[in-house]
């Protein structure tokens, strides 16, 4: 349920609002759109006296919220959702696509510096690195963790660059928030409840990435958990989904970018690398999330993807990249965006 309050309301007024809303013993989220406050309601609605609060001064209406997701829903908050990213406070969300670039995992001092000089020359936003990796197999490398970290906010103080790395336990939280930019859920963990809850209650932005069979509505459920907890700064990424096929990793489906931008306020990237599993389909997968309505891409890059310690195959070489960015900015300007 959101209780629309008239353009104008007073503080006091959406504050009685609120005691209302907290007497019939539901949780209110208070969001103050551009001309007009809402007040989001969460909880067992079967108690409240819909016409006490109608009749409360300044109410314009009380409307029910129809999706099961509620704070990450459109019909909670029309506008779009911008999410500050980094030192240099970059608004994914808004005109400007984001694009973040790195390697799958941060490997040496070396590899992590060339490629955060390599994202900031060819003009991203945000340098992607895992430290503390989800691997199939647990003979596979795991990451540098600590080191990783540490690595990456070297690299992030040389650039400027918004820092994206993975948290994947709720121990790993406060040295992650505290060294990277946005903390990113991977697609395995997308169900972890108790993790979800924990970066809800962190002060940095979180990259949700989908799960690998997770339905819209569980991803969208997913985001909820985390707003939920206290953190509404959460960034969607659609990173491919397991289906039968097998010429790709996974299967990038594009149209959940129009979908998500139709049901969600909150910004929307694409991940084509592990979308695709395959370096030579991400310029393309790229080009047309850009033109689908992605608010931003995060994307895998390596000097020599060939011995990358993991996902060298999707990862695309610094030379692609630079010659991708000026046809991704060609694409964004033609639907009023850029890069
Ligand atoms: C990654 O970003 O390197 C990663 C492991 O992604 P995902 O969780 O989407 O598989
Ligand atoms: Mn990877």
């Amino acid at each position: 349920m959101i209780i629309v309050m008239k353009p104008g309301a007073s503080e006091d007024q959406v504050q009685h609002v609120v005691d209302l809303v907290r007497d019939f013993g539901l949780k209110e989220h208070v969001i103050h759109g551009t001309d007009r406050t809402v007040v989001a309601c969460i909880g067992d609605k079967r108690h409240v006296d819909k016409s006490a609060i109608e009749n409360a001064s300044m109410v314009e209406r009380v409307v029910p919220v129809l999706a099961p997701y509620k704070m990450a829903s459109r019909e909670v908050r029309g506008e779009r959702t911008q999410i500050r990213v980094g030192p240099r406070q970059f608004p994914l969300g808004g005109r400007q696509v984001g694009i973040i670039a790195g390697p799958c995992s941060i490997e040496s001092r070396e590899q992590i510096l060339l490629l955060a000089d390599v994202a900031q020359k060819a003009g991203c936003i945000g340098l992607r690195g895992g430290a503390f990796k989800p691997r199939t197999s647990p003979y596979a490398f795991q990451g540098l963790r600590e080191e990783g970290l540490k690595l990456l906010a070297e690299a992030r103080a040389r650039t400027g660059l918004a820092v994206f790395t993975e948290v994947m336990s709720i121990e790993q939280i406060p040295l992650v928030s505290e060294l990277c930019d946005v903390l990113q859920i991977g697609a395995r963990n997308m169900h972890n409840y108790a993790l979800l809850e924990a970066v809800g209650k962190a002060d940095k932005p979180v990259l949700l990435k989908r799960g690998l069979s997770a339905t819209l509505e569980e991803f969208l459920l997913a985001a909820e958990y985390i707003i939920n907890a206290g953190n509404e700064q959460v960034i969607l990424c659609e990173r491919g989904i397991r289906t039968f096929e097998d010429y790709v990793r996974n299967t990038l489906p594009l149209a959940v970018v129009p979908e998500l931008n139709d049901k969600t306020h909150l910004p929307v990237v694409v991940d084509p690398s592990h979308g695709t599993g395959h370096a030579h389909l991400v310029p393309a997968m790229c080009r047309a999330a850009v033109a689908a309505g992605a608010d931003g891409i995060i994307l895998e890059c390596h000097n020599d993807p060939e011995h990358a310690s993991s996902d060298g195959a999707q990862s695309i070489t610094p030379a692609t990249l630079y010659e991708l960015m000026p046809v991704l900015k060609r694409i964004a300007q033609a639907i009023d965006r850029d890069v």
